[in-house]
């Protein structure tokens, strides 16, 4: 019953005789409603698939002198997300393999196509894409704040060296920590610990730029990169966000509010450290000495003073 949004598909191909090839198909699906959208060069085809506007897409090998299989490298290094299903002229095993490789969900001969094999396939890669992005994010992420999980974060930090290093720009890790939490637990418990440390979580994820990433690094600990960030503006970033903290208590109940605070160590990159691991040695010492130094504060590496 056509009672849903459309499921909208786009097609790349620099043939256009395949769009409507193609319309024509889309006309006799079964399920429904569906919508097609075409886009016969490269160009313009990455940039609506970019756009995230479509469930699924429908990709051509042969785009004028270049290919699917760049086109679609290129979507899955911007982060697109959406399933796509392989197009070729002829049948090659090798073109498949590569395909897939690619992260292509499935792959179709344009000889062989029917509207039943195409719809089969459109549903199947959104099916698959919608697993893979379940899994994905259970890989990823931590289970109680949504937010990155460890080894998630380490995989970014090396990433993130690497692209400061080739584009010479510097950046900040920020290692935070929560205020005796642990008489949080031993007071109201551990659900409400739990509680805690998804407003921490939140009010962090919900002030940092969308470049940035934060991870739940630890139990209490949070990570923090800032790109093309050096550690005065780190600084000044984690005192507005402890400004907000403050004035933002956890609200438990209507009864029961509690306020939390934190402490935090920064190094940058590539000021204080050679490496991605000496950068968190950097920013754990200079946690620690926040908290030595009496807890709710910033601290720099090395120098292990407030700025
Ligand atoms: P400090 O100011 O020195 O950081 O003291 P602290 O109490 O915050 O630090 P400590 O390392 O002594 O205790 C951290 C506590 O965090 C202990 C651990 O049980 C608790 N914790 C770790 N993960 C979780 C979690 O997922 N949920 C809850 N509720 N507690 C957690
Ligand atoms: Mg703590
Ligand atoms: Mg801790």
């Amino acid at each position: 019953m056509p009672n849903s949004q459309p499921t909208r598909i786009l097609l790349i191909d620099d043939d256009r005789l395949q769009h409507h090839l193609m319309q024509g198909f889309v006309g006799r699906f079964r399920g429904g409603p569906w919508t097609l959208d075409t886009a016969s060069d490269y160009t313009t085809g990455l940039k609506k698939l970019l756009s995230g506007k479509y469930q699924v897409c429908v990709l051509d090998y042969r785009l004028g002198d270049r290919d699917g299989l760049e086109l679609l490298r290129e979507a899955r290094a911007a982060d697109s997300t959406t399933p796509v299903v392989f197009l070729t002229a002829e049948a090659s095993e090798e073109i498949d393999e590569a395909a897939m490789d690619a992260g292509a969900m499935d792959y179709l001969v344009k000889s062989e196509l029917t509207p039943r094999i195409i719809e089969h396939s459109i549903r199947y890669a959104r099916k698959l894409g919608n697993t893979l992005e379940q899994l994905k994010r259970l890989a990823t992420r931590d289970g109680l704040t949504g937010q990155l999980n460890r080894r998630e974060f380490e995989r970014i930090l090396h990433e993130e060296w690497q692209r400061s290093v080739r584009f010479n720009h510097s950046f900040a890790l920020v290692l935070a920590d929560i205020d005796h939490f642990k008489r949080i637990n031993d007071t109201h418990g551990h659900q409400v610990g739990d509680e805690v440390l998804k407003h921490v979580a939140s009010l962090l994820g919900g002030q940092l730029r969308t470049v940035d990433r934060l991870a739940r690094y630890g139990g209490e600990e949070f990570a923090i990169v800032m790109v093309e960030t050096d550690r005065k503006q780190a600084v000044e970033a984690m005192e507005r966000l402890f400004a907000l903290l403050a004035e933002t208590p956890c609200q438990i109940s209507p009864t029961l509010a509690l306020s939390v605070t934190l402490s935090a160590g920064v190094a940058e990159m590539p000021h204080d450290a050679a490496s991605p691991s000496e950068l968190v040695a950097a920013a754990d010492e200079a946690l620690y000495a926040a908290k030595k130094a009496g807890r709710n504060r910033v601290f720099t590496a090395k120098r292990a003073r407030k700025e």
